[in-house]
């Protein structure tokens, strides 16, 4: 056997981290490009932080997710200001942002240089600036990945930028940072982390370390999503959903993604839904499809003993089936108010497009098998109307 696992992100987790931002900064620079969202509080405490220590702060708020013009804005701001080090805090947008700036301050051109899809797809030249990652949200992971999506609006796509050099240098996970979060928005950020933990767990490029943080994180959401959900402040349930959202960023780093991540970015792409809540709203049908094309086309795949593993660890029965997990999913996506695909407007003659779109994704490839594109169409429909 042989395998890889990799990342350079040094992290730091637990109740109050987010005070070691500061000082590790201004080991690398004294002069801070602070990436913003939603996080208002956190976001001026640390720059009061910084002040303190000595270092001047400048700031980019990012509304919605990251576009190609948001990247452009800010480096212009960064390079004006001769920042030497980029700290984004906020949710997955935010980081992802935060990722794109710091990689493009070292590099010469811009971002369409770099951009698979619809730019030249050229590999960045020199390390990123120091970039440090502090997620407001559980969700992502994007605190220890090494892409950023960003959205083309003219275009209707989205796409990433991707490089070893994308991985921050320090990722800080402080869950009291999430306390705040609305339901709407624990519900659709912890769903995208349990997608990811199921899709690395059952991916076919999985290996025994990425099964180690799957086999970790998936019981911590299970156990802990609903009491986030309905008690924002219960410090024990934030603490595992936070860890839970950090597993996946290091699985689906290193073991990829399948069928539900597949539809996220064509999705994303062209209706105005947040990458959480299309997943969520996907991913008891991506379940219960490849469970059927396995038993198919792949009796003997070793993903059938997975999806029954994930079963036993949802649902924390021994004796659980691959399908009562399927149920499971489907149980707590109801009772978390998950509105189907349709909600967002996307309409049954859009299907085909998105599944040729999605049959291509690369997220798509770590699926245990490949699914046909009738499969694929009836994963959409189902998922559009939520039956
Ligand atoms: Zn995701």
């Amino acid at each position: 056997m042989q395998f890889e696992f990799a990342t350079a992100t040094r992290i730091i987790f637990g109740e109050g981290a987010i005070r070691q931002v500061a000082p590790a900064a201004i080991t690398w620079g004294h002069r801070v490009l602070v990436v913003t969202g939603h996080a208002l509080e956190p976001a001026n405490r640390l720059r009061e932080d910084l002040q303190a220590r000595g270092a001047q702060s400048f700031t980019i708020a990012v509304e919605g997710e990251p576009t190609v013009d948001l990247i452009a804005r800010g480096l212009e701001q960064a390079r004006g200001e001769q920042c030497n080090v980029v700290i984004a805090i906020g949710g997955g947008s935010v980081i992802d942002a935060g990722k794109a700036i710091a990689a493009l301050l070292t590099n010469s051109g811009d971002l369409m240089d770099y951009l698979e899809v619809v730019g030249k797809g050229n590999a960045l030249q020199n390390p990123a600036a120091p970039f440090i990652a502090a997620p407001t949200t559980a969700g992502t992971g994007a605190e220890v990945t090494r892409n950023a999506v960003l959205g083309v609006p003219e275009r209707q796509v989205k796409v990433s930028l991707r490089s070893p050099w994308l991985l921050p240098r320090l990722a800080v996970v402080d869950p009291e940072l999430t306390f705040g979060l609305p339901p709407a928005i624990t519900a659709r950020t912890g769903l995208d982390a349990l997608t990811q933990l199921i899709e690395a767990y059952v991916s076919i490029r999985s290996n025994p370390m990425t099964d180690g943080f799957c086999a970790q994180g998936i019981p911590l959401a299970a156990r802990s999503l609903r009491r986030a959900f309905y008690e924002g402040d219960d410090p024990e349930a934030r603490r595992d959903m936070s860890l839970a959202a950090l597993f996946s960023g290091l699985a689906l780093a290193n073991a990829g993604l399948g069928v539900v991540h597949g539809f996220a970015a064509p999705l994303g792409g062209r209706f105005p839904a947040p990458h959480g809540a299309i997943c969520a709203a996907i991913l008891p049908y991506g379940m219960e499809m490849n469970l059927r094309a396995l038993r198919a086309r792949a009796p003997q795949s070793a993903a059938l003993r997975r999806y029954r593993e994930v079963a036993r660890m949802l649902t924390g029965r021994g004796d659980a089936t691959a399908e009562d997990g399927i149920t499971w999913t489907r149980e707590i996506c109801q009772e978390l108010e998950i509105p189907p695909l349709k909600t967002y407007g996307m309409r049954e003659e859009d299907v085909p497009a998105l599944v040729a779109e999605a049959a291509k994704a690369s997220s798509m490839k770590g699926n245990p098998l490949v699914l046909t594109p009738e499969e694929l169409e009836e994963v959409l429909l189902r998922s559009l109307e939520g039956s």
